[in-house]
């Protein structure tokens, strides 16, 4: 959490501007009791079932973070091979890696077989090839597609009816049948949404259609309800009701296991949900420039670093931590790229001089991991805080890593 103290940020006890002195701009700054604090109140949220909770490492995947989620007891949902390794790399047991790919061949299924983590299953043609290979011998999760909206937007939910994830409910028979065919092992049935889901009748919904796709598999350990956690963007914004929801799934959950005749675990892939409060992207302000219409504020960092509001639109809140005492003025916060890379339009901020460090909140989660080094531009240093010490945890690049890999041939 940042708060303002004798008119100095501070995050965890730590002084922001005294890190950006030390860092340097732009820069990532994640704060570990905040994870913590974010995990504890999932853990707590769906009491009397086993609960597992992982880590979507696609949101941040600082190997640091990864242990540390660890640490907490998370388990880690990883989305390619090389998520798999990070996972393994920084400590997580096999068994506790789902790995959850989405359009990848066979070959890259088998590595992550060899690797013994999970394997969540996205589409009956793997699910053939998969049982013609292993039979029984690797059991596997399946993931369906309950065609429930998950919120308005239809870039960042996957469970729509022209959504390219998973399998869809309908094509379940057909799961049957080439289950039973190859005797496949189905452990687990998994659903995942996207993000954005605001109430728990989204969450049952989907679930109610799990439940019942349950009976046709008899050997399942657990159910994965996915992510779709809404965390708040804006002050306004509607946000998960983590014990409302939780309390309502946990119940159903626990009626279905009775009737299933096991008790199963219950397990979700919170990214955003973990992160994203826990982070912070700090820039400083290279220009104020103002145009017939607008007052722009133009900072070192652009949509190299920070990609969501162009992508998405989503909304970053944006705080002037250099002048917390300056008149409030509309500003336009936009980037260095040479592209149209606008932060946030009419957004009003502590007069912005030249100089001057903006944060941009809920940065920890699809911040860092979407970066790229467009224009050229290196990627940000990143900073995790922990038992409220400030660690360096990944360094800004140079220009030897704009190099890296690129082979001069003699022309
Ligand atoms: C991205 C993703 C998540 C995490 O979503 P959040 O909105 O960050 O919580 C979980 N599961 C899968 C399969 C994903 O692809």
């Amino acid at each position: 959490m940042m708060h303002l103290e004798e008119g100095r940020y501070k995050i965890d006890g730590v002084d922001v501007l005294d890190l950006i002195n030390q860092y340097d701009s732009p820069l990532y700054v994640y704060s570990a009791e905040t994870m913590k604090m974010q995990y504890e109140k999932l853990s707590k949220a769906f009491p009397g079932v086993k609960l597992g909770l992982h880590y979507a490492c696609k949101a941040l995947s600082n190997v640091n973070v990864l242990k540390y989620m660890k640490q907490l007891g998370a388990g880690l949902d990883a989305v390619s091979i090389q998520e798999v390794y990070l996972g393994l790399h920084a400590g997580f047991n096999p068994e506790h890696i789902l790995y959850t790919p989405n359009g990848v061949g066979m070959e890259e299924i088998e590595l992550t077989v060899k690797e013994g983590v999970k394997i969540n299953i996205d589409n009956i043609s793997i699910l053939e090839q998969f049982g013609a290979k292993y039979g029984n011998s690797v059991p596997v999760c399946i993931r369906v597609n309950p065609h429930i909206m998950a919120g308005g937007n239809t870039k960042i939910s996957t469970g729509h009816i022209d959504s390219k994830f998973g399998i869809s409910y309908y094509q379940l028979r057909h799961v049957t049948r080439v289950v039973k065919l190859y005797d496949i092992n189905v452990e687990g049935l998994h659903m995942h949404t996207g993000s954005d889901i605001l109430d728990a009748e989204v969450f049952i919904r989907g679930a109610e259609l799990l439940f019942e796709a349950a009976q046709d598999f008899k050997d399942l350990k657990f159910m994965d309800f996915g992510s779709g956690f809404k965390v708040a963007y804006k002050e306004a914004d509607i946000t998960t009701d983590i014990n409302d929801i939780g309390g309502k799934i946990a119940s159903r959950f626990k009626e279905f296991c009775k009737q299933y005749g096991r008790e199963l675990e219950l397990w979700f892939e919170p990214g955003k949900y973990l992160v994203s409060e826990a982070g912070f992207f700090f820039v400083k302000t290279n220009i104020v420039k103002q145009t017939t219409s607008t007052m722009f504020a133009g900072v070192d960092s652009g949509l190299n670093h920070l990609i969501r509001p162009m992508l998405y639109d989503a909304y970053h809140k944006i705080t002037n931590i250099s002048h917390p005492t300056g008149t409030e003025r509309i500003y336009a916060v936009v980037g260095y790229i040479c592209e149209t890379d606008t932060f946030g339009w009419d957004r009003k901020l502590n007069e912005v001089r030249e100089g001057d460090i903006l944060a941009f909140h809920n940065a920890g989660a699809y911040g860092f991991s979407m970066a790229s080094n467009y224009n050229s531009r290196y990627r940000p240093a990143e900073v995790l805080i922990v038992n409220g010490k400030a660690e360096l945890v990944r360094k800004r690049e140079s220009f030897d890593d704009l190099l890296r890999n690129q082979v001069e041939i003699e022309l």
